[in-house]
């Protein structure tokens, strides 16, 4: 696509951006040695590696297992060391709470303590109803030294709490005493350096805990929990708490470039809000196994239209991974591979198609490893290598070599014309 630009003739081209979520795998005895990206059945993303070109990519840098926050900060151009600090922000911003630089956030569970204070379950009996309605009494509350707390509900038990205030610090401890710990009390929050902004921040999340318990013991829906013999709501226990940093959308950085997001995952959602990314919702698309590729292609058909870049991302993937399912995970991946067919089949022929993940989850870990993932990127302008197919070792031979997540969008954005030039 021929576009002027400041009275230069620039070439500008859209992309589509498919984050497979803990696509990169291990070699599988089952499979006969191959991963289940290679044992699928993959007839368009072979096409696409075939006329494209590929590489492999350590999202952040080799053998770091990298989390979907951070992998996906990466596959957007980011550093993480530049814009992440602590889960809390990427938390608040998946519940749907405003933040803004300064602002100190908090993962949050509403959990059960006896009169002693000791924390009976962490989880308040896996609370799911009426969560809405006590987190809206433990929202924009005044605290002392003109601090507010802004507190929201997010899946099941958990939710996230937002300090604003002058000069407040992320570097306080947890009043969670964790996983394994039930019977030990609520930790008194302590500043963890000598700051005034940390003694503060502490001060101020041990008072709205004090608040929080007042207001949670007095609550019917605590009272009608305990006549039902469940388990109360009765405290809130905090951890990773993270100060919001001025992040720079994608559009102030790349010639204004107009970018959306297809996700079901909060945590992408949080990630692509980070970014200035548009996020596109529905209904059936969720961060669950039950992947929708129809409607994620013709969301992703329909955002092209009025963006350059579109991130689709799919989530089933990561989840069979730590599920140990690697025919599941193969199966999942000829989803995928359908979708794509039926996005390049819908958009401009002008248009980059670029595959990658933001981590590896091979099915016999069960978990995030260091392992890069493979990438394509596929698309006129595009010099092809030598590769024929979408799979981890074909993908060692690329001709993208082995690089960063960072610099793989970075690659795209300029094969799209939207870099900016270093030097004169
Ligand atoms: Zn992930």
């Amino acid at each position: 696509m021929l576009k002027l630009s400041q009275g230069e003739l620039c070439v500008k081209r859209k992309a589509v951006l498919i984050s497979i979520d803990g696509l990169g795998d291990r070699p599988i005895r089952e499979l006969g040695g191959r991963t289940p990206l290679e044992a699928a059945a993959t007839p368009t993303l072979d096409m696409l590696a075939s006329e494209g070109v590929v590489g492999l990519v350590d999202p952040y840098a080799p053998g770091i297992p990298c989390g979907t926050d951070v992998g996906h900060l990466c596959m957007l151009g980011y550093d993480p060391a530049d814009v992440y600090s602590g889960r809390g922000p990427i938390e608040a911003l998946g519940a749907g709470l405003e933040i803004f630089p300064g602002d100190v956030a908090f993962r949050c569970n509403f959990a059960t303590v006896d009169h002693d204070g000791k924390v009976m379950d962490r989880r308040a009996g896996r609370i799911r109803d009426g969560v809405a309605e006590l987190a809206s009494h433990l929202n924009n509350i005044s605290l002392n030294e003109a601090v507010t707390a802004h507190f929201a509900p997010a899946t099941d038990h958990r939710a996230v709490l937002v300090l604003r205030g002058i000069s407040l610090s992320p570097h306080v401890s947890d009043s969670d005493p964790g996983g394994n710990n039930e019977g030990m009390a609520i930790q008194p929050v302590q500043p963890l350096d000598t700051t005034d902004a940390a003694r503060r921040t502490a001060q101020a999340v041990q008072q709205y805990l004090t608040i929080a318990r007042d207001v949670l013991n007095q609550h019917p829906i605590n009272k009608q929990r305990v006549m039902a013999g469940q388990l109360p709501a009765n405290a809130i226990l905090t951890r990773g708490a993270g100060i919001v940093t001025q992040c720079t959308p994608l559009q102030d950085r790349f010639k204004g470039i107009r970018c959306a997001a297809v996700s079901g995952e909060a945590t992408v959602q949080a990630i692509a809000k980070m970014a200035g990314m548009q996020n596109y919702t529905h209904p059936g698309i969720t961060g669950s196994y039950d992947f929708n590729g129809d409607l994620k292609a013709s969301a992703a058909i329909h955002l092209l239209e009025d963006n350059d870049l579109v991130l689709v991302h799919v989530k089933a993937t990561d989840l069979a991974g730590h599920d140990g399912q690697w025919a599941r995970k193969k199966t999942l991946i000829e989803q995928v591979d359908k979708m794509v067919s039926a996005i390049k089949a819908n958009i401009h022929p002008d248009t980059l198609i670029a595959i990658t993940a933001d981590h590896s989850t091979p099915c016999e870990v069960k978990e995030h490893s260091g392992d890069p993932v493979p990438a394509v990127i596929w698309g006129s302008g595009v010099r092809a290598d030598k590769q024929l197919t979408y799979g981890e070792t074909a993908c060692s031979f690329g001709g993208l070599g082995r690089i960063t997540g960072k610099d793989y969008f970075h690659i795209l954005i300029d094969l799209m014309g939207f870099s900016q030039k270093f030097g004169a």
